[in-house]
């Protein structure tokens, strides 16, 4: 049989695509290597509404702030003034997107793990034909390394459900490099909080480990993934690549979702040329991931001092934080915060680099 597009992985990125090209239309196959979508969960589940306008189902929690705490131990509330993010279950989120997308037609094949996509004049996958191929395969992904896409750097992350006593309203964030080098600590309030970190170092167990003894918890149901630092090429004239498989996640915040989802929009809107999906797409989103990503580089040889000198720039510039705050495009906000302070900001670039 003959398929417009394969789509290899499930996952929102993999199901948004789906939903979009078998909307217009298309013929589209989607193949998930595990028996069930949305499990196992690899993610935290924070989200903005931007993410909620593109698919809002299983919401569990409304945030409302977070609370972030520096090396030193100082802690800063942002936000609290009204709902800024959305905490959903990833499984309940994921499985209703796959529904939507097999009720346009969409067809699916689950516990099918994708080793190996015959290119020829067709893409041929165990038996079954498609004239393009886009691969929503996951940070690790099978399709990029086939066509070769270009290597990325990842942040390994891990979590844990445990009981946390905290406001069921405020995330809380951890920002040391003793408890997460390179990134941070996170514990978000739900039915059972979501605790868990990232960090550059290989070894995220130990400072896990460290991480529930220093708040004395005990978490269950732990996973472990990975988070992409860096963007791939993503399409080629015949094969695409979106999510966490092209590296759109936010290299501050590790959220993927936004991106990715977005990015299986704008390749639906583009369907007949990939090529003009990465162009428009470098120049709206992907634009952000790449600040995001001199931001990142920024703060991690800022080292803990220089985390520790930005709690006094953000408590001075708290109003402008809450305005501007926007956890997909945090540029906006650290735009502003240097139109106000330009010297500060040229001083703490040059610092970081020099
Ligand atoms: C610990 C952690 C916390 C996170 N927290 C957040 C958060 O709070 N907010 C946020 O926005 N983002 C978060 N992220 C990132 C977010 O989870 C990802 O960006 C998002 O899941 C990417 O979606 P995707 O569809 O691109 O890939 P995935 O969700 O990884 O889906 C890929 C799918 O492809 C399947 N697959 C892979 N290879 C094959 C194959 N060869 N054959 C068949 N199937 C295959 C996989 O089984 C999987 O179902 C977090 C990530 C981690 C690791």
């Amino acid at each position: 049989m003959m398929f417009d597009f394969a789509i290899i992985g499930a996952g929102p990125a993999g199901s948004m695509a789906a939903l979009q090209l078998a909307k217009q239309g298309y013929k589209t196959i989607v193949f998930e290597e595990h028996n069930s979508i949305g499990i196992p969960v690899r993610c935290a589940g924070l989200v903005s509404e931007h993410v909620i306008k593109m698919h809002d189902e299983g919401i569990v929690n409304e945030i409302k702030g977070a609370i972030a705490v520096f090396p030193d131990g100082k802690e800063i509330v942002i936000g609290g003034d009204r709902t800024h993010a959305f905490v959903i279950d990833r499984r309940a989120f994921d499985s209703s997107l796959a529904e939507k997308a097999m009720a346009e037609g969409a067809e699916y094949v689950l516990g099918k793990k994708v080793k190996k996509t015959v290119a020829k004049k067709f893409f041929e996958i165990e038996g079954i034909k498609a004239r393009r191929l886009i691969g929503a395969d996951g940070p690790k992904s099978l399709v990029a390394r086939q066509f070769n896409m270009g290597e990325i750097g990842f942040f390994n992350a891990i979590q844990g459900y445990g009981k946390y006593e905290m406001d069921g309203e405020f995330v809380k964030i951890f920002l040391s490099n003793e408890i997460a080098p390179g990134f941070f600590a996170w514990i978000i309030p739900a039915d059972k909080a979501r605790i868990g970190l990232a960090t550059l170092n290989k070894n995220v167990r130990k400072y896990f480990n460290a991480f529930l003894k220093k708040l004395n918890v005990s978490t269950n149901e732990i996973t472990a993934g990975l988070i992409p630092f860096g963007l791939r090429k993503f399409a080629r004239e015949r094969v695409a690549l979106v999510g966490d498989a092209a590296g759109q996640t936010k290299a501050t915040s590790g959220g993927g979702l936004y991106a990715g989802m977005k990015a299986a929009m704008m390749l639906a809107e583009h369907a007949d040329n990939f090529l003009e999906y990465e162009r428009d797409y470098m120049k709206s989103i992907g634009k952000e991931l790449k600040r995001c990503i001199f931001m990142r580089k920024i703060l991690n040889r800022m080292g803990d001092k220089g985390l520790n000198s930005i709690a006094n720039i953000v408590e001075e510039n708290i109003d402008l934080i809450n305005k501007y705050g926007d956890i997909d495009y945090p540029s906006i906000v650290a735009k502003e915060i240097a139109k106000k302070h330009p010297l500060k900001t040229v001083a703490a670039i040059a610092k970081a680099f020099i």
